[in-house]
């Protein structure tokens, strides 16, 4: 599948070869980049040899191209980029900032919500997106 990742500010690409490319800041201003993998469940991430991120701590994400915040602004640790698949069907991705949280939301242009990854362990509130 075809798939292209693009940052809802400058709609740049994010993703190359499997990776979806994220730069990242920690509570503690250590940066770097993240590679997420792009398939939607797999939570395989590749940190840059400059950061280091205890399990549970949150941290800030930015786009590599226009350096614009993803976090969704106070809302429970998340962060959101969209998602084009090969049929042009284009969706928001939200994701928990919270690393070793495994939890992703896919929201469409009709606001249907699918949920992937762990039972959600903490309250997210879903009226942002409804
Ligand atoms: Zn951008």
């Amino acid at each position: 599948m075809n798939v292209t990742y693009l940052c809802p500010h400058c709609r740049g690409a994010i993703n190359a070869d499997n990776n979806i490319i994220l730069s990242a800041k920690t509570s503690t201003n250590k940066v770097g980049i993240i590679l997420l993998h792009e398939e939607i469940g797999n939570y395989t991430s590749i940190l840059s040899s400059s950061l280091t991120i205890e399990k549970g701590e949150v941290v800030d994400l930015f786009c590599p191209v226009c350096h614009e915040c993803l976090n969704i602004p106070n809302k429970d640790s998340l962060a959101k980029y969209i998602r084009i698949d090969d049929n042009c069907n284009e969706c928001y991705i939200i994701i928990s900032r919270k690393y070793g949280e495994k939890i992703t939301f896919k929201v469409d242009e009709n606001k249907h919500i699918e949920t992937f990854g762990e039972k959600l362990s903490r309250f997210i509130d879903p009226e942002w997106f409804l």
